[in-house]
């Protein structure tokens, strides 16, 4: 990339991005969202992977870097106007996805190239986690890996140099787990994948959807008929297509649970909706 190239690659990025900063409210029009979105995906795969692409290849770390940085910056952008989009579209589910989506994006971001204007955006999309969604019930599940494969030479982890986390050639270096053993799926309040969480509560046997409060019924709740406890439907793995029913009788995920606001509500020893006054201590 010549400096004028690179003079007009840098206005592009700045104009695209400061027009869907200027999407990313929840009354903005859906129409528009979506029209910045497509302009995002396309400056991203045919302006920086290619440039990406093109550094990695002249050996410029330093640069491929930036790209992956600029890559990181248009993934957020778009995964934030997704969630506001979903949000209008009243897809609970899918905006927390697209937004720990975004969370993650700029923390790839930052790791590219510490700046505090992205730590800034990190704050805002933590203040949307907790002030536009409902405290969350997060899960983590127990699994033996039986192969843990580097991202960036497809090798065994342990017999690479690679570091999980560290940028080589413009790209994050992940740890891949092809194959494990599930073991467990634990209640935790700091998972390692904020995407795995519950969607409905049993609720004095109604099951009430875990973002509208709303009681939900189908077939599957009723082939619970008859368990003991409180059921908890999650998804307790990334990739979000597992659900499974996990019963807080568990005294431990019972503990957990009582620590998250939310459940509060599961003490309570009627349905309306009211909050056990606080104690002194408290
Ligand atoms: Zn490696």
């Amino acid at each position: 990339m010549d400096e004028k190239q690179e003079l007009q690659f840098r206005k592009t990025f700045d104009s695209l991005v400061s027009e869907a900063w200027n999407l990313c409210f929840l009354p903005r029009s859906s129409q528009l969202q979506q029209l910045a979105i497509k302009a995002l995906e396309k400056f991203r795969d045919e302006e920086v992977l290619t440039a990406k692409k093109r550094l990695c290849a002249a050996g410029n770390d330093a640069g491929a870097r930036t790209m992956l940085y600029h890559h990181s910056i248009v993934d957020a952008m778009v995964f934030e106007l997704a969630m506001w989009m979903e949000l209008n579209n009243q897809d609970h589910e899918r905006a927390w996805r697209y937004l720990v989506a975004a969370q993650a994006a700029v923390r790839g971001a930052l790791n590219a190239r510490p700046q505090s204007k992205v730590n800034m955006w990190a704050k805002k999309l933590r203040q949307i986690e907790t002030c536009v969604f409902p405290p969350m019930l997060f899960f983590s599940i127990g699994i033996t890996a039986h192969e843990r494969t580097c991202s960036i030479c497809e090798t065994a982890i342990e017999s690479c140099d690679h570091v999980p986390g560290r940028i080589y050639g413009g790209e994050f270096c992940r740890l891949l787990i092809p194959t494990s053993t599930q073991h467990e799926c634990s209640v935790v309040l700091n998972p390692e994948n904020k995407a795995c969480i519950a969607l409905r509560y049993d609720f004095f046997g109604d099951l009430v959807n875990a973002f509208t409060w709303e009681v939900t019924e189908d077939e599957r709740a009723k082939d619970d008929e008859g368990s003991d406890g409180h059921i908890i439907e999650a998804i307790v793995t990334p990739g979000l297509l597992q659900r499974v029913r996990y019963n807080i009788a568990d005294p431990r995920a019972r503990d957990i649970v009582k620590k998250q606001h939310f459940c509060v509500s599961l003490a309570l020893d009627d349905k309306s909706g009211r909050l056990p006054l606080p104690t002194q201590n408290e």
